[in-house]
Order: C-alpha cells, then structure tokens, then sequence
C-alpha cells in the first residue's frame, strides 16, 4: 500500500480488531483519519495484518447505522434520538415495575471499552438490580477465564508476548493462529528464524495455515484432546519429565470439588497409554510420545491456544489440563514457559472478565455468589448493602432463552451480532421477536437489526476515545480524533442516558470516560488485578502497559506470580506464588475424556467444525463492508476428496450441510487437509449461516457453546 504523504499529525491507538491488540499510528489531515500503520514502538514491531491496515477504510465505509430507528407496523423507521431513548426507558421501567429486575437484561460485547462494560455492568448489577449481564466473550473464551480461574485462583494469562521470543518448543493446540492471531504468529516466526532449532508442535483437526509449519502435527479428532493431554501427562511421569519440586512445593491434585493424592491423580493416567489415547485422537501413539518428550523436555516451552479448546463441552476440562502440563513440567514462569491463551476480540480480556460483566461474576475476579464479594463491591459502589442480587444472571444461551420464554421481556444489546454468531441460531431469532431488543451498533442491517425493536447508531474506533487490554494484560488507549458519523453516539453515552432515565444517574457522579476510568483502577487497588497506576496520562504516552500496576512509577508487569516481576507476590523467596489461592499451591485437576453430546448415526454421518479466515473478523459486520475485502470467500465447505467421492460433489459445486438443528448452503472445497469424516465452514458469512446448523449444547463449567462438534449430513444442493 503506499504511503499517505500529507498527513498532518500521527497519533498513538491500538487496532479495531483481534485480542492481539496490535499498536497502530493514525495519521490525520483535516480532521480525518488518512493513514494507519503499525506502531514500531509497540509489540508488534511495526507489523500490521490486512485487517489492521484496514482500520482507516472501515471508518469510511458506506453502509453504517446514521440515525436511530424504532420498527412500527413491522418496519424500522427513523426517530430521534429522544424519541427513542424514551421508549428505551419506558419499556424497561415498565417490565422492571412488573415483573422485576430479572426481566431485563445486558448483552454486551468485547468490543466495548473497558469503561463502557464497566458502566453497564454497574447499572445492572447496582442500579437496576439484575445479574442479568452477560456478552459474546462468553462464547469465546469463558472456558479459558474459568480454567485460569480455577486451577491459579485469578483468571488472565500469567505470561506475555515477550516470552515467545524466548521459547524453544511451541504447543499450538486448538488455534489457528497464523490466520487468526497474524501477529502474534509472526513473532512466533521471529523466534523459529531465529533459533531454528526451536520446535514447533500444532495440534488440530484440520491442516490449517498454522498447522502447514509444524515440526510435528497432531490430526486429532475434534473433541478429543482431554485424551490427548491427559496421555502425554502419563508420558511426563513415565520418562522422569515431571517437576518434583514444582509438585511438592505448590501444586495440589483435585477430582470435582474433592482433593486427591498425586498417587490417585497417577493411576488415573493408566488409561491414557499413548497407545489407547491414539485410538482415540485417531493419531500414533508415537506422535504422542515425541509431543509429550518436546514439551517436556525442552528448555522452554510456551503453548497458546483459542476457540479450538475453549469452544467444547469439555472447553474447560481442556484448559486446565494444558495448564497442568505447564505446572507439572515447571514450564511456567520463566522466560518462554508458560500457558498463554489468545483472545478474539480487542477488548475481552480486560472489558468483560476484568470488570466482571459476566452473569456470574463482579468486578476483579468477584463472584455474585459469594456474599463477601457482594458486600465489598457494595461498598466500593456506594450502594445499599443487599443491593446485588444473589442470583448468577442468564449466561448467553440461556437468556436468550429467556427472550425465547418471556422470562426476559428486555434487552439491550451492544457492539455484536448475535443473531449470527450464537450457535443454533433458529431459536433465537424468535426470541428476537418475542422480547423488546435494542441493539447499538455501527453498521445497520446486521442480522440482529435485523430482528430489532430499536436500533440506536453507535460511534466507531477514533469516533469515541477508551482502553482496550488484549491477551497478555496490556491495556492501552484508543484516542477520539474523529466526530461520529450521522447522529451515532458512544455507547458510553447510550448507557448514561440510560441511567439517567432510569433514575440511576447517581451511580455515575462524573460523566466522563476520563472519570469513569479513574473508579474504575481506583476500586482495582482493592484486588489482586491491581493496576492503580495505569493512568490515561501514562497511557496516551506509551504502547500499553501490562498489569499487575499497582503505582503510577511501576512498569507493569510481564510475567505474573513471578517473584521480583510481580509486585504482588507475597513471598519473594518462593519460587512461585500463586497467590490468587489461599494456600498458594496452584490445581491440578483430573479429568476424563469424555463422551460427545452427540453422536454421528445413518442419517448424520459426519461431523461439522467451525473457524475462521485471515481477512474477515467474526460476523463480517465490518470486513465484508470493506472494497478490499469483499471479495474475499467465506461462502466454503471444506470436503475431504473420499467424502465428496463418497456424496457425489465436485469441487465448486452446491452443497447443503444440515444437522439434526437446521440446515445451510454453501460452495464445496475439496481438500485433503481436513480428516476424513469432517467437514470445515466458518461463521463469518451472512448469507451461508453455519449457526443454524451448530449445536448450543454447552460445557458445564463455563457454559461456552461447543462450535467444533456437531453430527451433519451433506448433499448436493
Ligand atoms: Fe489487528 Fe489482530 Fe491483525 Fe494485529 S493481528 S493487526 S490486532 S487484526
């Protein structure tokens, strides 16, 4: 792309897109945004993927959401802004009045700012008096935030970027990250350049782009992987790979909510021979053992890992036995040993679990079930002891559920796409019918609006200023440099007014995200997700910093629970300190491979996985508004040449793909990278929605959706 040559003023942001959270230059001139490149001075070294590139043209694009627009006599008509937001506050006051608190509902997105979550969270959960808060990461990541949870006591990675430049094995499992996370993948690249003995172990049920540079690559089965992980753990024990002073000094062994002896956690891995668990994965028990001595056996072992592990009903279980392989090996907490889980969106990690906009959860790792997180964030709220409500909120799927069954009569919806990227979608749709749903968003149709009461224009990247935090605990700022386009407004702004209409103006005394902001890392220094010190003056001068920061003259911190690195470790003599736990001993739990919710039969003889592609982000709401991009396929069913055989279908031809759900179209492609018996689509496209094909069924602990498994048939459409 060439250079933009009159550009007026560069400024500091953070890209629109992935939870890599890449650092961009924003060139201006005349009061717009003429050029985007990387940051140099950030993590991604000046790197950018075709996304990124892109921020400037999004901002531009044609088709957005200008004005607000209620439906009447079934069609969305133009309002004002006061004649929508009064009907807003009249259908929730009323429902409210009626039928209580828990028959209105948030549903939120990663792509908020931290202080927008963190505002909607606290007018729900304190203001209006409902758990009922939920969003979109819980269908990305909730299993790795309840894995880090449990077995560390605090969620969030304990690692950083940096250590990929220090690893020398790689265990990529369930991530497709050089088209998903492009970045992040590069630096990874960096470090095999660099150090070409550096191994490279992906684990995947299709030959992805990222699987086409492994060393060694594990075609497993899709949902097998607690096998997988579970037999090369019995491989650590049986070639002396363990870490005995890791297990002595700060690990305890846990099956459900009981503890166990090392020696039981032992006897359970008999099962998991690599010759059982290969028949199982469908891959050799030599390619166990080899997986299972190069991660244990190499100086410096770093696994990342997304959607492929977190989207199953073992999701969780999955997780925590990948961070078990870290812990049991001594794999953590050095340069380039450690779990590191990726994120999808900008704004997850921080905006969502941090805040605790979650229907379970309260802000800093709090929980709504406990009484003592309840009372402190009473407290810190200044609102009436007993305000919180006891009860855990709808999780994603079961409110819309509730939108299905009237339980929830409203719902405010903000910054996603439901309607296209919850699993099993058919349901849904009606429960976008049957509730009062607002949906803010910058582009207008999506396939929410679609279904809306209201839609209300929300402002862009660059048209709102706020902080992102990615993957490693990085927060950083997005500057407002632009005026919204039309008459769209921050969502900040949409929650505020709400408030105030609703009668909980109180709650924000200050009315700016500056203040807001200031609360916000204020109530974190009463937390172990401190970062008192992470100011909005310090973030607009430099590329991010990483929490713990609990002191506006602290660094940040890039490898947690590290004495001498976190500020936060209790014991500077220790090893480790998992402090997040009362006895500073990290979990390791026990889990079986289990059984699939569903099974292939005569009539649903192959399996559907779902993912996604380099150039188009989620549900195409802003790629495929792009020129460049436009273009681009996501209209594909990746088919293996013996089941297309099998079916009669050519490359290029109609196919339909139907599940015991629903059914969709798309265009075949016939590749031998994917496993016979398995078919391939992603979620992006609107026009071939996969969604009404998947399965909502979902993982007990974390109540994420399994999009990587369900039974299907396909014919010749
Ligand atoms: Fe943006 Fe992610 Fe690409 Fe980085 S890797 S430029 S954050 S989309």
């Amino acid at each position: 792309r060439q250079p933009v040559i009159d550009v007026d003023s560069w400024h500091q942001g953070v890209c629109r897109f992935c939870g890599t959270g890449c650092g961009i230059k924003i060139g201006m001139s005349d009061g717009k945004v003429v050029d985007v490149k990387g940051d140099p001075a950030a993590h991604n070294r000046g790197r950018l993927c075709i996304k990124g590139i892109l921020n400037r043209e999004i901002l531009y694009v044609e088709d957005r959401a200008l004005y607000p627009m209620i439906r009447k006599n079934g069609e969305l008509e133009r309002a004002s802004w006061e004649e929508a937001m009064e009907l807003i506050a009249s259908r929730f006051s009323q429902s409210i009045q009626n039928s209580g608190p828990d028959s209105v509902a948030f549903y939120g997105s990663g792509q908020l700012f931290t202080e927008e979550s963190y505002s909607a969270n606290k007018l729900f959960k304190a203001g209006i008096g409902t758990n009922n808060v939920d969003g979109n990461p819980r269908l990305c990541m909730a299993s790795a935030a309840v894995g880090y949870t449990s077995v560390f006591g605090k969620d969030e990675p304990m690692g950083c970027y940096e250590d990929t430049d220090h690893a020398d094995c790689f265990f990529v499992t369930g991530s497709n990250m050089a088209e998903c996370h492009p970045i992040v993948w590069e630096r990874l690249q960096d470090r095999k350049r660099s150090n070409p003995d550096t191994f490279l172990i992906v684990v995947d049920p299709r030959k992805t782009r990222t699987a086409e540079h492994a060393d060694l690559f594990l075609q497993i089965k899709p949902g097998t992987d607690v096998a997988l992980y579970n037999s090369m753990i019995y491989e650590f024990y049986r070639r002396g790979l363990v870490d005995l002073e890791m297990i002595e000094d700060y690990l305890s062994f846990q099956s459900g909510s009981n503890s166990i002896t090392e020696e039981q956690f032992r006897s359970h891995l008999e099962k998991y021979t690599p010759e059982r668990a290969a028949s199982v994965c469908g891959i050799s028990a030599e390619q166990i053992r080899e997986a299972a001595f190069r991660f244990g056996n190499s100086p410096a072992t770093m696994s990342f890992w997304t959607m492929g592990l977190n989207q199953q009903i073992q999701g969780t279980a999955a997780n925590r036995l990948v961070m078990a392989m870290h812990l049991l090996t001594g794999q953590i907490g050095r340069p380039g040993a450690t779990p590191f889980s990726l994120t999808g969106q900008p704004n997850a990690g921080g905006g969502v679990r941090d805040t605790g906009s979650l229907a379970h959860a309260l802000p800093n790792g709090r929980l709504v079930a406990n009484p003592k997180h309840r009372k402190e964030m009473e407290e810190l709220w200044n609102v009436p002891e007993g305000t919180i409500s006891p009860n855990p909120g709808h999780h994603a799927i079961s409110l819309f559920q509730a939108m299905n069954s009237g339980d929830v009569e409203c719902a405010l919806i903000m910054s996603t796409n439901p309607i296209q990227s919850l699993p099993n979608i058919l349901p849904y749709r009606d429960a976008m019918e049957n509730a009062f749903v607002v949906v803010a968003d910058a582009f207008h149709p999506t396939e929410t609006t679609k279904y809306a009461d209201v839609v209300l224009p929300a402002a862009m990247w660059a048209e709102k200023g706020g902080v992102f935090s990615q993957s490693e605990r990085r927060y950083h700022y997005v500057p407002n440099l632009v005026e919204p386009k039309g008459e769209a407004r921050s969502d900040f702004d949409i929650i505020i007014d709400l408030a105030d209409r609703l009668g909980h103006g109180d709650l924000f005394p200050n009315r700016t995200q500056a203040d807001i902001w200031e609360e916000w890392r204020k109530i974190s220094a009463h937390s172990t997700y401190n970062f008192e010190g992470i100011t909005y003056e310090r973030l607009k001068n430099q590329p991010g910093i990483l929490w713990p920061c609990p002191d506006e003259d602290h660094p940040g911190t890039c490898r947690r629970y590290v004495p001498g690195e976190d500020p936060l470790v209790k014991d500077e003599d220790a090893r480790l300190d998992f402090y997040g736990r009362p006895d500073g001993r990290a979990l390791i739990y026990l889990h079986e491979q289990g059984e699939p919710y569903e099974n292939q039969n005569e009539k649903f003889p192959l399996l559907l996985t779902t993912g996604r592609v380099l150039e188009h982000w989620h549900t195409e709401t802003i790629t495929r508004r792009v020129d460049d991009l436009k273009n681009i396929k996501t209209d594909f069913l990746e088919v293996h040449p013996a089941d297309a055989a099998r079916y009669g279908l050519q490359d290029g031809d109609d196919v339909r793909v139907a599940s015991r759900r629903g059914d969709a179209e798309f265009v075949t492609r016939i590749t031998d990278d994917i496993r016979e018996g398995l078919v391939f689509a992603t979620f992006h496209s609107a026009k071939h929605l996969v969604n009404k094909v998947t399965s909502d069924a979902v993982d007990p602990f974390s109540r994420q959706p399994d999009y990587k498994r369900c039974a299907v048939s396909i014919e010749k459409a």
